[in-house]
């Protein structure tokens, strides 16, 4: 069987190995840009993606990098603690929760592509242009080089898989009139800064409310052995009143005086954020951006994968994580079904309500909606939390989450294996 995958992201290349491990090996990432660059700030690997990767043979060469976050912390805007829990680990999973560079963890999954399926499966500067339907079920991509528009050939396979980002063309090729992905009207600025450790030290911060808020925690464990911290942060604000969408570029730099002011407030005894607006090597500006769920990602030799299929807001960590099950599914039912047909059919039928889901609660704030609870019940703060919340309601919020995104430990835990032996 030869696979088109289209999009060599964090999706395209989980899938590449995916296949690889299920015996499927004739394989060829075609990637927009020309080099795989490991470009982005901080993200998180739950429970359930770390999992797969630990399937796959790579937990080493993740935790060689990444930090197994142990805690996570909810306070309010004001610095007030609302909720804390032990993730990953910590928590009783049988695998960690792993934050990380993502540049570092496309370099990871990058070269063990290289190294299990050899440098020619992956063609850089190769941007999808067309596909469409040849003979006897086969299917044909026509790529071009995006920088000086010229024709790259015709290559035919039996499937092609568009893992090709929230822009995706093969998504596009299928829904021509959808139209640009939705704002939500909140803008992101994201940064790494150098820092000395937190909390724990491994200790993952949320602060603030839908309105504004701030996601911190550190990603680099060479830093940790240096007894520093590399520090991720994203902070997000509403902005549609004063401005524009800002433009969709992953690397558009933005002043740091806005974010600073903008941020002023959030220095609190345990974390000084506007030292870490200061202090960022550089800081990019995002809009939080999805898109509505499909009626099918079901095309027979053609289907979708991660944020192709279902670009989400990204609360919880799931944009990564929900790309990387998706792969391994796919994987599974493609060497387990007895036609690619059957297997794309049961693939969306696994994936594509259950991301539907995450999709939707993210846009209620998924996990998160315990700040803009107490916010909403106690505006100008509280002394005791219990007169607000309860913590059984606030262990509800959390709860209702894992089980929408497929994380709930003691499920995941006793699930089997979807790797095919
Ligand atoms: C440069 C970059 C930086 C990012 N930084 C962050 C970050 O800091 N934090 C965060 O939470 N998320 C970030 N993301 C998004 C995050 O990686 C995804 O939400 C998630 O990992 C799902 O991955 P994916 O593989 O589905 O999509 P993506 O990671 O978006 O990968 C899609 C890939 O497809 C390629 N591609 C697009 N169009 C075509 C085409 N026509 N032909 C061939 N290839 C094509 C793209 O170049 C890209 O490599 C970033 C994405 C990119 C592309």
């Amino acid at each position: 069987m030869q696979v088109a995958i289209i999009g060599g992201g964090i999706g395209g290349m989980t899938l590449a190995l995916s296949l690889h491990a299920a015996g499927i090996g004739d394989v060829a990432v075609y990637e927009s840009a020309s080099a795989i660059r490991e470009l982005g700030v901080g993200i998180n690997l739950l429970p359930h993606a770390v999992r797969e990767f630990a399937e796959l043979d790579l937990l080493d060469a993740l935790l060689a990098v990444g930090i197994p976050t142990a805690e996570f912390a909810y306070y309010s805007n004001r610095g007030q603690r609302i909720w804390q829990e032990p993730l990953g680990l910590a928590a009783g999973y049988r695998w960690p929760q792993i934050s990380i560079h993502r540049g570092e963890l496309l370099g990871v999954l990058h070269r063990a592509v290289v190294e299990r399926l050899g440098p020619g499966s992956i063609h850089p500067g190769h941007h999808l242009a067309r596909l469409g339907q040849a003979q006897a079920g086969r299917v044909w991509v026509e790529c071009i080089d995006r920088g000086s528009g010229t024709a790259l050939g015709h290559v035919e396979a039996d499937l092609i898989v568009g893992c090709d980002g929230i822009h995706s063309a093969v998504r596009r090729t299928y829904y021509p009139g959808e139209g640009p992905p939705r704002w939500n009207g909140v803008t992101m600025w994201r940064g790494v800064t150098r820092g000395d450790p937190f909390l724990s030290g491994r200790t993952m911060v949320n602060a603030g409310s839908s309105r504004q808020r701030v996601v911190v925690y550190p990603i680099s464990k060479a830093e940790e052995e240096r007894g520093r911290t590399l520090i991720n942060w994203v902070a997000t604000m509403r902005t549609a009143e004063n401005g524009p969408m800002p433009p969709q570029s992953w690397t558009a730099v933005v002043d740091r005086a806005r974010v600073h002011q903008a941020f002023a407030r959030f220095a609190f005894d345990f974390l000084d954020v506007p030292a870490l607006i200061e202090s960022a090597e550089a800081i990019y500006e995002y809009p939080m951006v999805d898109r509505d769920p499909l009626p099918s990602w079901d095309f027979g030799p053609v289907t979708l994968l991660g944020d192709a299929a279902h670009p989400m807001h990204p609360v919880g960590g799931n944009g990564a994580s929900q790309a990387i099950l998706d792969a391994r599914w796919l994987a599974r039912e493609l060497a387990t079904q007895p036609t690619i047909e059957a297997a794309v059919t049961a693939y969306d039928g696994e994936r594509r309500s259950t991301t539907a889901a995450v999709v939707q609660s993210n846009r209620r704030a998924g996990p998160h909606r315990c700040q803009d609870l107490v916010e909403e019940r106690a505006p100008d703060g509280f002394t005791h939390l219990a007169d607000v919340v309860s913590q059984e309601e606030l262990a509800a919020i959390a709860e209702e989450y894992k089980t929408t995104a497929g994380f709930d430990m003691e499920r995941l835990n006793a699930r089997p294996s979807l790797s095919v032996r």
